[in-house]
C-alpha cells in the first residue's frame, strides 16, 4: 500500500504506473448490486467500498464515467432514472448506455464515445467491470481493464 499526501492508495499500481485520468465503470455488479438479466427492480445502493473509492479518485482529479448495457425490456424512464441516480452517487462526468447489439458491450462503442467526450486517450483510461463482455469491450477499445472485485476489494 502506497501513500500520497497522507492518503491510502490501494489502487496505486494502476494510477502511478499507468497514469490513468479516466476510470469508466460498468454499472450492475460493479457499482451497484447485480440484477439477474438486468431487468429486476433497482435499489439506490452502491456496493461496499464504491462510494469511498470513487470519492478518493475524484479528489485526485481522476474523471469517472459509466458505460452500461441495458435491457430493451426495461422501460426507458426507469433506465434513465437509474443512471441519473448512479451518476450522482459516484460523481460521474459522463454516462452512456445501450440496448442495441453492436453498441452494447463487448462492443467498444460506449467506451470510445466517453473518451472522445472527455478528451482522454486510451492510454489514460481504465475500464472496470464484472463480466467477460466488459473485459472484451476494454480490449477492443484499447484501454486497460480491472475486475471490479479486485479494484474495489
Ligand atoms: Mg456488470
Amino acid at each position: 500500500m502506497m501513500t500520497h499526501q497522507g492518503l491510502k492508495f490501494p489502487f496505486s499500481p494502476f494510477f502511478f504506473e499507468g497514469g490513468e485520468m479516466l476510470v469508466v465503470f460498468d454499472l450492475d455488479g460493479t457499482l451497484t448490486p447485480y440484477r439477474q438479466g438486468s431487468t429486476g427492480p433497482w435499489e439506490a445502493k452502491l456496493l461496499p467500498g464504491v462510494a469511498e473509492k470513487c470519492e478518493e479518485l475524484r479528489h485526485h482529479g481522476v474523471m469517472l464515467a459509466i458505460a452500461s448495457n441495458q435491457s430493451s425490456r426495461r422501460p426507458r424512464s426507469e433506465i434513465v432514472a437509474h443512471l441519473i441516480w448512479a451518476r450522482r452517487a459516484i460523481g460521474a462526468r459522463c454516462v452512456r448506455w445501450s440496448t442495441t447489439p453492436g453498441r452494447r458491450k463487448p462492443a467498444p462503442a460506449m467506451i470510445l464515445e466517453i473518451m472522445q467526450a472527455l478528451g482522454v486517450s486510451p492510454s489514460e483510461t481504465l475500464f472496470v467491470g464484472d463480466q467477460e463482455s466488459d473485459r472484451q469491450a476494454a480490449e477492443s477499445a484499447g484501454v486497460r481493464f480491472a475486475w471490479a472485485s479486485e479494484f474495489f476489494g
